[in-house]
């Protein structure tokens, strides 16, 4: 049986990566999605996801709005509205990877004003807009990283700065949007294979070896995870983060 029946789903960030996979796994569920990007060159992908969807069965559309900017945020939360009626599931996907070292102080104030943008304003933007919609039985799911947990290599504090502030972000919104029964959770992912962090790329050499796991994870196993925290079975599951990454902080 499938648990997501009759409710509305807003993947942002779904025309690639984990986003994709998660929009494809809410799908399976029967939930109706509407997913978002931003780049005009992701529009074919985005296009065939949402047909992909529609032959499950359940309703989809895709959505151009850049999570950087506020009023394409709000905007996209309306439109779900108008085009679905509701909204029961928001996950916080989009997200933007860019390096910068604090010595660095060129590059580091680029990449720190789009990242605080994209990962963190454009979160909490879609937040404030979802909670005037959202009623009991909600679930709001970002994608933090483990790199709020653990840094380890120079060039990466703004990024995991940005996904600490998701961590501290969704144990507040719990407690703004416990009395309302809405659940606000983060999946924090280890090294998954996506076009930011490819299993054959840069990073992989180093990263395998302290994965206990010892290999990356796959879009769709962390897609299984906000699956479930969407689930009917998650009621009592708010304000704390699950981490899928093969073992990688352990
Ligand atoms: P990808 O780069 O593969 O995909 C990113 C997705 O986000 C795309 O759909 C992209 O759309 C969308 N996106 C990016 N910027 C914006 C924006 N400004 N507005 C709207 N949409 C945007 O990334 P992943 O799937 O790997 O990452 C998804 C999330 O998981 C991110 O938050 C990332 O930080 C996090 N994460 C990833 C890990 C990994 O190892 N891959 C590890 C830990 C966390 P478009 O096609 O239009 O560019």
């Amino acid at each position: 049986t499938q648990t997501l029946h009759r409710k509305v789903a807003l993947v942002t960030g779904g025309s690639r990566g984990i986003g994709a996979a998660t929009a494809r796994a809410l799908a399976e569920q029967g939930a109706d999605v509407a997913i978002s990007y931003t780049d005009s060159t992701s529009t074919a992908k985005a296009e065939a996801i949402v047909s992909e969807l529609q032959q499950k069965g359940v309703r989809a559309a895709a959505f151009r709005a850049d999570q950087a900017d506020a009023g394409q945020v709000t905007r996209l939360i309306e439109w779900v509205i108008e085009r679905f009626g509701h909204l029961d599931i928001l996950v916080n996907n989009a997200g933007i990877l860019l390096f910068g070292n604090v010595t660095d102080q060129q590059r580091d104030e680029a990449s720190f004003a789009r990242l605080m943008a994209v990962n963190v304003a454009g979160v909490a933007t879609a937040v404030r807009a979802a909670a005037q919609v959202m009623g009991e039985g909600g679930r709001i799911i970002s994608i933090g990283s483990w790199f709020a947990s653990h840094v380890g290599t120079p060039g990466l504090a703004d990024y995991s700065a940005t996904k600490a502030a998701i961590a501290g972000y969704t144990r507040g919104w719990a407690r703004d949007l416990g009395p309302k029964g809405i659940t606000v959770n983060m999946v924090q992912p280890g090294a998954i294979d996506t076009d930011m962090n490819p299993a054959e790329g840069p990073f992989a050499a180093n990263l395998v070896p302290t994965i206990a796991l010892r290999r990356y994870g796959r879009p769709e196993e962390i897609a299984a995870a906000i699956v479930f925290l969407a689930s009917p079975a998650a009621a009592y599951i708010t304000g704390t983060t699950l981490t899928v990454d093969g073992g990688l902080l352990a």
